[in-house]
């Protein structure tokens, strides 16, 4: 583990707050190591793993996160741990922990904070946050046609089509993003799963985060009460604001991947024997080792660095967006060389560097794409916005 926090960041968090990851690596180790491999090639999620990490203490108290984001580095720290091991299972926790708990921090009005919050925090009620359409990804701010109908009776009626959205087959609410057919703004709602007009058609073929399902939800014609409605949400703007929070957790993700691949190929080349030596004795081999390890160090240090800004309560949309888009060429160019050592079996899943190489493609495009990102960074830099309709 030295190896993978060079400049050892873990010291900055509390001997507590070590326990529990410790105790989280642990049991990573030891009960989720052994399957992953095999859920993988099924393209299954080991359900069997995820009431034992709910119950590893993985979310704060409600009570820290009723004011704010309680991210902290504690917070990134495990969703790194997750990634470490496995990017599906950092994924499966980012949709509660990040995603849908987001949704409900930024979007939801005091009174519905207070009865959904600790629900969310204890996973009692599972969400999943459904933005994405079959024609609109990277332009979804002003191409969402989701549609949300204001009824007599005050409820809503919505109609639509949502894509990619991860762990929807085992949420209880989806958070929809539709636009109101009265003044075209974007409007949010909590829709149970299993509401009439509600279908769900799991994506098949995927080649990366396999474990992890995503799906294609239908609306058509679903009923949604006023009160399932997220009131503190108007506009796209306070979408752009849970996107702001969220990206800083894929840049963990990423950093995690990263380190997962950089390990399992130290491991590999330490063992593995050609010309007589060990492959890692070799100067090529071991400058391959060394970028490893300065991707994997400089994305550490980034992420910690934005998440203790974002801690204070400075959020900028370019400064999550430079961690997501560093962070992931970083892991982008870990995974190959980690994958380029292990030499044939690197693609396997055995040697335990091939599911990092291929959950990688996913984390790259997922959350803003590594040119979206740029862009917003470009935006930033120059005050000229280049990807608007
Ligand atoms: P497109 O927008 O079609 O882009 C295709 C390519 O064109 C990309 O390289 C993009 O960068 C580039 N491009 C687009 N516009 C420009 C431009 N102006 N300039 C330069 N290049 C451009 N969404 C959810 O709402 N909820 C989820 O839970 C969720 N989970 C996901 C899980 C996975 C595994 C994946 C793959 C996606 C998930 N998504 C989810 C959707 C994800 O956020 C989108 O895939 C992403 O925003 C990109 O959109 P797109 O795939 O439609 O690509």
């Amino acid at each position: 583990y030295e190896a993978a926090d060079w400049y050892d960041a873990e010291s900055l968090l509390t001997p507590e707050e070590r326990q529990v990851l410790s105790r989280l690596r642990s049991f990573l180790d030891a009960e989720a190591r052994p399957l992953l491999a095999e859920y993988w090639e099924r393209g299954e999620f080991p359900e069997q793993l995820a009431r034992p990490l709910i119950d590893l203490d993985l979310m704060e108290p409600a009570e820290l996160t009723k004011d704010g984001p309680a991210r902290g580095i504690y917070q990134g720290f495990r969703i790194f741990e997750l990634a470490r091991t496995d990017a599906s299972l950092a994924t499966w926790y980012t949709a509660q922990a990040g995603l849908f708990r987001t949704a409900i921090r930024v979007g939801a009005s005091a009174e519905q904070q207070a009865e959904w919050m600790p629900k969310v925090i204890d996973f009692s009620l599972k969400g999943v946050f459904s933005l994405t359409e079959p024609e609109s990804g990277s332009d979804i701010a002003g191409g969402l046609s989701t549609t949300a109908r204001r009824q007599p009776d005050g409820s809503w009626i919505l109609d639509g089509a949502k894509r990619w959205i991860g762990g929807a087959a085992t949420a209880d609410v989806l958070a929809v993003f539709a636009r109101d057919t009265a003044d075209g703004q974007v409007k949010a709602f909590l829709v149970d799963r299993t509401a009439d007009g509600v279908t769900l058609e799991k994506i098949h073929g995927k080649t990366a985060l396999r474990m992890m399902q995503n799906a294609h939800i239908t609306l058509t014609g679903v009923r949604v009460p006023e009160a399932m409605r997220l009131h503190n949400v108007s506009s796209f703007r306070d979408v752009a604001a849970m996107l702001r929070a969220m990206r800083s957790d894929v840049a963990w993700i990423a950093t995690g991947i990263a380190t997962g691949a950089f390990e399992a190929a130290l491991a590999y080349v330490n063992e593995r024997r050609q010309f007589g030596r060990p492959l890692g004795s070799f100067q090529l081999v071991q400058e391959k080792l060394a970028r490893m390890l300065g991707n994997v160090t400089a994305s550490l240090s980034l992420v910690v660095r934005l998440t203790e800004q974002q801690a204070k309560g400075i959020y900028r949309d370019q400064d999550s967006a430079l961690a997501k888009m560093q962070t992931s060429l970083f892991m982008r160019d870990t995974v190959a060389l980690a994958r380029e050592v292990v030499g044939g079996n690197g693609i396997t899943l055995a040697a335990g560097v091939a599911r990092f190489h291929a959950d990688a493609e996913a984390v790259y495009s997922y959350e803003g794409t590594h040119e979206i990102n740029a862009l917003i960074i470009g935006r930033a830099l120059t005050g000229e916005s280049a990807f608007t309709r």
